[in-house]
């Protein structure tokens, strides 16, 4: 969503019109931002004029969720560093934080991280627990700029604990299967539209779809002979909107 409907707390020009075209097909809308709900999505985008059903939002953390009831047995305890739509996550996968016995160090951004916790998380890592993150963006892009994203945690975390990550946000090509689950519709069929090469292109071809890149969010230009080649390349809002218009006529 950030850097194809907004910029920050600012709507793109023409988000109107893209919801009200887009209304009629099978779309979800994803975030690798942990520190959102769908709801508290739905509610930024009812500020900004327009109105998705909390249903068409999938955030980083309620695919969390989804990974955690698959490979965890429901009263598991999870060392978790992030807000609280993360432990809501935690929750609602059936699992606890209950102290002690920890099989997982569960990790997204925590705006409040205190360095007892990335203490506790290296004890548990180096002691064997798997290490599993919400994102490996490295930085957030706020409107004061770049501030330190999931990624850096998970990055402190990785080198702390000697840990590999498992990521289940973007690029991972699950959290896109996730979404097309959710649609009911195969990866040849779907379009994948981002403003990240790395996050949204390489991960909607991952995935089996097809891709559009916006250069209305964190890339400025059109890619370059090297990297993930998306399908469609966009300047703004308005031309996304007319080239699905005409696709759906
Ligand atoms: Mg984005």
């Amino acid at each position: 969503m950030d850097g194809v409907l907004y910029r920050g707390s600012t709507a793109l020009a023409g988000l109107a019109e893209f919801a009200c075209v887009t209304r009629s097909c099978p779309r979800v809308l994803l975030t690798n931002n942990s520190t959102v709900s769908a709801a508290s999505c739905a509610r930024k985008l009812r500020r900004l004029g327009v109105s998705v059903p909390e249903q068409e939002i999938l955030t980083v953390s309620a695919a969390m969720t989804g990974y955690l009831a698959a490979e965890f047995t429901p009263g598991t305890s999870v060392y978790v560093i992030g807000e609280r739509p993360l432990h809501d996550a935690v929750r609602a996968a059936g699992l606890t934080e209950d102290e002690p016995g920890y099989a997982a160090v569960v990790a997204g951004l925590d705006r409040d991280l205190r360095y007892a916790q990335l203490g506790q998380a290296t004890g548990l890592l180096r002691a064997g627990c798997p290490l599993i993150v919400t994102s490996l963006d490295p930085v957030l892009l706020t409107a004061d700029g770049a501030v330190p994203g999931t990624g850096a945690i998970a990055a402190a975390l990785r080198v702390c604990g000697d840990a590999d990550p498992v990521c289940v946000g973007k690029p991972e090509p699950r959290f896109f299967q996730a979404a097309m689950r959710r649609l009911g519709i195969p990866a040849d069929r779907v379009l994948v539209v981002g403003d990240s090469l790395t996050a949204d292109i390489a991960g909607g071809q991952a995935a089996g779809a097809r891709t559009a890149l916006m250069l209305s969010g964190v890339t400025a230009a059109p890619p370059g002979v090297t990297g993930p080649r998306p399908d469609y390349v966009f300047g703004s809002l308005p031309e996304l909107t007319g080239f699905l218009r005409g696709c759906t006529g």
